[in-house]
């Protein structure tokens, strides 16, 4: 099958390469964002392989359909940047990894947890400056604490197992109780009451028309005084003025962020030189108690393996027409 790789970072070509020693594929390498106009370089290709800020809109799909593309496969979980409708509409498959390696972002959000609270990230510079005191380095023991988890499928369910050994209490919220973390013994509760018992609110729910802004004005006055929220999942699931709004408040103590609403453009480049245009991102960054990370947590040895290798079994499972268990329809 020929396939266009967009959004594509060196690591990207290495991990497909690698699944591809054997030569089944034949990879068509770009480092541009899949958009409407970009789409033309997926030209007499079957496949499209994309990343997180590609845009699969209706019409980048109708385009992709124009130029004899069958097939879309995401090399990430989410799919909520693929309009699933229409690329039902115009006959396109579309499969994605589900689940690489949920210990990755788990374990990412851990240490956004771990790095704020203890501020290792400023202790790391103080150090390298011949700066040993350690006044505004005060953290909290995560022993005893209650955390509140937002989505408990694959990923969230690791959190919440590594938060159970660091002795905290576990509350969770989803329509869809995992009976494993049950058996751990976290109590699934109301929303509201998650957010106004937990010391960290961590999010592991995907971002849906649902899900949109969960984290808004009103939620964040639900949330306890001071408590901490970590954001590992996508962006759109928290209101970014919003947050601002409560940071200046003190109602969020600690913010921790690898995702972004507006990631699209900054995530992933080197723009240390440019001038930023995004007076939200750019606010975000002077609060002490901010720590954001550009779209990290997947980033493992494991799980780069595991995605380009299900990507590959992905598309040939489509190329010879079985069915795959990773496909994603519209409902
Ligand atoms: P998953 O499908 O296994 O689990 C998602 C869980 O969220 C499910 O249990 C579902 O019932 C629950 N959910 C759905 N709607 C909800 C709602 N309104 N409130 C609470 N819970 C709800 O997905 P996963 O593999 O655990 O991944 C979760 C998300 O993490 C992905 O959708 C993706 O957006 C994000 N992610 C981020 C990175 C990263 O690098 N930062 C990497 C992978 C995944």
């Amino acid at each position: 099958m020929k396939i266009a790789v967009f959004s594509t970072k060196p690591h990207d070509r290495r991990g497909l390469e690698a699944a591809n020693a054997a030569g089944n594929h034949e990879l068509y390498f770009h480092e541009a964002r899949l958009r409407p106009h970009s789409s033309r370089l997926a030209e007499n290709r079957d496949a499209v392989c994309v990343f997180v800020n590609d845009e699969l809109s209706e019409e980048s799909i109708a385009d992709l359909a124009g130029y004899g593309v069958r097939f879309i496969a995401l090399r990430c979980a989410g799919f909520n940047n693929v309009d699933l409708t229409a690329a039902a509409k115009y006959g396109l498959q579309v499969v994605r990894v589900p689940a690489y390696s949920p210990y990755s972002v788990a374990e990412h959000a851990v240490a956004l947890i771990l790095t704020l609270n203890r501020r290792v990230h400023k202790a790391y510079n103080r150090v390298r400056e011949g700066n040993f005191e350690l006044r505004g380095l005060e953290g909290f023991d995560l022993h005893g604490k209650t955390v509140g988890v937002v989505g408990t499928g694959n990923i969230g369910k690791v959190f919440c197992r590594i938060m159970n050994g660091f002795g905290c209490r576990v509350l969770a919220f989803d329509p869809f109780p995992n009976p494993d973390c049950e058996a751990l013994g976290v109590e699934y509760v109301a929303l509201e009451e998650l957010l106004g018992q937990s010391d960290i609110v961590s999010l592991h729910c995907p971002l849906s028309p649902q899900t949109h802004h969960l984290i808004n004005a009103n939620s964040l006055e639900q949330m306890k005084q001071g408590a901490m929220l970590v954001n590992t999942s996508r962006g759109g699931l928290v209101d970014t003025p919003a947050l601002i709004g409560a940071l200046k408040s003190g109602r969020i103590g600690g913010l921790a962020l690898d995702v972004y609403e507006e990631e699209a453009d900054l995530f992933f480049e080197d723009l240390s030189g440019e001038i930023i245009d995004d007076d939200l991102l750019m606010r975000l960054t002077t609060f002490p108690n901010v720590l954001i990370t550009s779209h990290q947590a997947f980033f493992t040895h494991e799980a780069l393996r595991e995605i380009a290798e299900t990507t590959l079994r992905n598309l040939t499972d489509l190329e010879n027409g079985r069915s795959c268990p990773n496909q994603v329809v519209a409902v």
